[in-house]
């Protein structure tokens, strides 16, 4: 007699399924048309009429450790074609969402992350936290003169809260992605010992930077534009973060920079050479933060443009979009502020871009962002299981 698999459904995790976004799983009556339709379903373990029925019998930790969630790139395609209106690429996007809080760590950092019903709190922590050291260091108010950033939020002040957060952040990331490494299906350890990690994980990053996978969707090609321009503007802007930092600490150059700081004129041996290094450094920010407000315009008028079908955002996909489009702007103006000397609003502003940054830094474990991360362990994995 073949032996008996019992399944535990969890009621629990149905209901917050629902919650969150999925509500449309039950209408699915498995046809099989969205696996058909998938570009990037595999033969070896088709997608996602599977996780469909899996969701509505509340299998949460057969998901949890599903690699082919975490295959989809969320074309809708399948959304268009299903027959039920059960939308599976929506409903996969909230099955990502609950595996990066399963995996998070600590729990309540997760939550913080990625429920928008503790939105005011992710929030309140920053905005609580710069008013503190502000009014500490007294700096809680308006600088006289022209503008000048460092005169409000000096960077002594901003680069341990920022960097704090950072290791903190990394540290946590870590740990969220060694646990979902641990719970995949197949000892991750034992195909590890076959030595293609390396190669595999290479040959993923390719695909994810070129996006490749991308390319293949049909219903949703938008999308595609959006993605590159929203991750070529992070990689921008980390690029000149880490500049700005070399430049303070390794060049001892500071802000407002000039040009002909004869610290840094002795460095580089003649202005010309000073006068490039700048423009180059202001040239991938400033292009970074266009690419990022583009790409946050493109994600907004492709959720609310008609499509022919229904696919509906969940909030935890709504949140990120925002918080992308709010850092490109008040990044962006500002600058512009400074520059035309409106001190009133420039302070304000860079002061709310300081508490996007920090949401973006601090959350990033459980945010959007992390998919990245969680996708490319996900299909590294999925490569040496040989079920891709
Ligand atoms: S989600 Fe839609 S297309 Fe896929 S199996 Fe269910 S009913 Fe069929
Ligand atoms: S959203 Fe696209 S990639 Fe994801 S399962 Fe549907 S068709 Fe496949």
């Amino acid at each position: 007699m073949a032996d008996e698999t019992v399944f535990t459904p969890d009621v629990e995790f149905v209901r917050s399924l629902k919650e969150a976004g999925a509500e449309t799983m039950k209408k699915c009556y498995q046809c099989a048309t969205c696996s058909v339709v998938c570009e990037l379903s595999t033969e070896k373990s088709p997608f996602p009429r599977r996780e469909m029925l899996m969701a509505q019998w509340g299998l949460k930790e057969e998901l949890v450790k599903d690699p082919n969630i975490w295959l989809c790139h969320n074309c809708n395609d399948c959304t268009k074609y299903c027959p039920r209106g059960a939308r599976p690429g929506d409903v996969l996007g909230v099955l990502r969402q609950t595996v990066i809080m399963e995996n998070a760590f600590p729990k309540f950092m997760g939550r913080i992350g990625s429920d928008h019903n503790y939105l005011v709190f992710a929030f309140g922590l920053p905005i609580m936290l710069f008013l503190v050291i502000l009014g500490a260091f007294g700096h809680l108010h308006i600088p006289d003169g022209p503008v000048v950033f460092d005169h409000f939020f000096p960077v002594h002040l901003i680069d341990p809260i920022f960097i704090s957060a950072a290791i903190i952040s990394l540290l946590f990331f870590t740990v969220s992605i060694k646990n979902f490494w641990d719970g995949m299906n197949v000892n991750p350890y034992r195909l590890m010992a076959n030595g293609r990690v390396i190669p595999y994980l290479y040959e993923t990053l390719k695909e994810m930077i070129l996006h490749t996978k991308f390319d293949k969707c049909g219903a949703n090609k938008d999308r595609t534009l959006a993605h590159r321009l929203v991750v070529f503007g992070f990689i921008g802007l980390f690029i000149t973060t880490n500049v700005a930092v070399f430049n303070m600490y390794v060049l001892g150059w500071h802000t407002p920079y000039h040009i002909d700081d004869p610290h840094i004129l002795k460095l580089f041996g003649s202005e010309a050479l000073v006068g490039l290094y700048y423009a180059g450094f202001k040239l991938v920010g400033n292009l970074s933060a266009l690419a990022l407000l583009a790409g946050a315009i493109i994600i907004f008028t492709n959720r609310t443009k008609p499509k022919g079908f229904v696919s509906v955002s969940s909030p935890f996909d709504w949140v990120f979009a925002i918080v992308i489009l709010l850092l490109a702007i008040t990044g962006i103006l500002a600058e512009f502020l400074r520059v035309v000397d409106i001190a009133a609003l420039a302070y304000p502003v860079y002061f709310l871009h300081l508490v996007f940054v920090f949401f973006i830094i601090a959350y990033l474990p459980y945010s959007k962002l992390a998919h990245i991360v969680y996708r490319t362990t996900a299909i590294t994995y999925a490569k040496l299981a040989k079920v891709e």
